[in-house]
């Protein structure tokens, strides 16, 4: 199996079996929930991203909604990547995801781990935004607690 066999692969499973699907409800263990929905009007993707911080380290995250393959599982693999990081670490490695869907020179780092699976979408530029919708949705529950964001 060559290595895009492999990315395919991934993106397949994470598409199928979303991980950390669903919603964090503030009752749930104590402290605040930030939220925020996302939209990508070209495809249609939409979701919500659910975060609870402890301090500066995202002790939990959550996603829900309905897109393509490549949002779902873009959202999922971020999910499983910034779960127990500090926001600064998710803020770098977002700009490392992103110059991976932007840049066709673009090497995945060993630090991005299974991100690396979204490296074949530089390939088709009108599905980047369906990659790193999830990322600006995160972004827009970090820095506002309370969002709506749109990829237009
Ligand atoms: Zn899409």
């Amino acid at each position: 199996m060559d290595l895009k066999e492999l990315y395919r692969d991934v993106i397949l499973d994470h598409n199928r079996h979303p991980r950390n699907f669903g919603r964090l409800e503030s009752e749930d263990r104590g402290g605040e929930v930030l939220h925020a929905d996302g939209h990508n009007p070209l495809c249609g993707d939409r979701l919500s991203v659910y975060v609870r911080l402890n301090g500066e380290r995202i002790e939990d995250i959550r996603f829900e909604g309905s897109g393509c393959a490549i949002s779902t599982a873009s959202a999922s693999l971020m999910t499983e990547a910034v779960k127990g990081k500090e926001r600064a670490a998710v803020a770098r490695l977002f700009d490392q995801v992103h110059r991976l869907l932007t840049h066709h020179d673009a090497t995945p780092d060993a630090a991005l781990g299974k991100l690396a699976a979204l490296s074949g979408v530089h390939e088709f530029p009108a599905r980047v935004k369906c990659a790193t919708l999830s990322w600006h949705t995160l972004n827009a529950a970090l820095e506002h607690g309370s969002a709506t964001v749109s990829t237009e």
